[in-house]
């Protein structure tokens, strides 16, 4: 099966991305939009900030247990509400990435989870103000019971073969597939950030 980590959902190189947060954090002045290196930057004129802007790092875990994987199913007021996900969230600054993963994991479905392996990691080009780079995960639950909660409203146990429920990610769609067809290993994960 074909291999894809690269998903974007508008052209991309259509638009520049910045949106309108012109005023520098840290003296308040209006920041220049100005050549650096090979692409534009905020910069301050009057204390010399520069605004780097990076993709939001996440993770997401593909839940499994025997055949099934659990999804759950976005709140209507968040972005693609009422659609269905893998489970996961943002990494907080001063989080790693796995720890973010058995904290995103407990808040949105009650469960404790093993992570297993790093399945893969994507690029999700969304919008000109939301680019992701999301780590996915596999994992297997090892307490708790299902209580949807964060940002989930109901969660479910489903067939790897599908069918599914109207998806909200793409990236999400393509490692189920190609799990479900390949019987992905992943890569080995850091024993002592695998139990939470
Ligand atoms: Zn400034």
């Amino acid at each position: 099966m074909e291999i894809k980590q690269i998903f974007e959902s508008y052209e991309r190189r259509k638009h520049e991305a910045f949106d309108t947060w012109m005023h520098c954090p840290k003296c308040g002045a209006r920041c220049a939009l100005l050549p650096s290196g090979r692409s534009k930057r905020l910069r301050c004129p009057q204390c010399g900030f520069v605004l780097y802007r990076n993709p939001s790092p996440g993770v997401v875990a593909l839940i499994v247990r025997d055949d099934m994987i659990l999804l759950g199913k976005r709140a209507q007021n968040v972005y693609k509400g009422e659609k269905w996900c893998l489970p996961g969230g943002f990494v907080e600054f001063e989080e790693d990435f796995l720890s973010a993963a058995h904290r995103e994991i407990r808040e949105e479905t009650g469960l404790s989870i093993k992570i297993l392996s790093i399945l893969s990691v994507v690029s999700n080009f969304f919008s000109p103000e939301l680019h992701t780079l999301v780590v996915v995960l596999l994992a297997e639950k090892i307490s708790g019971a299902l209580q949807p909660g964060d940002d989930m409203v109901e969660l479910e146990w489903f067939p790897l073969s599908g069918p599914f429920s109207l998806m909200a990610f793409e990236a999400d769609e393509h490692i189920i597939a190609r799990y479900q067809q390949t019987k992905l290993a992943g890569a080995p994960v850091d024993p002592q950030f695998a139990f939470p």
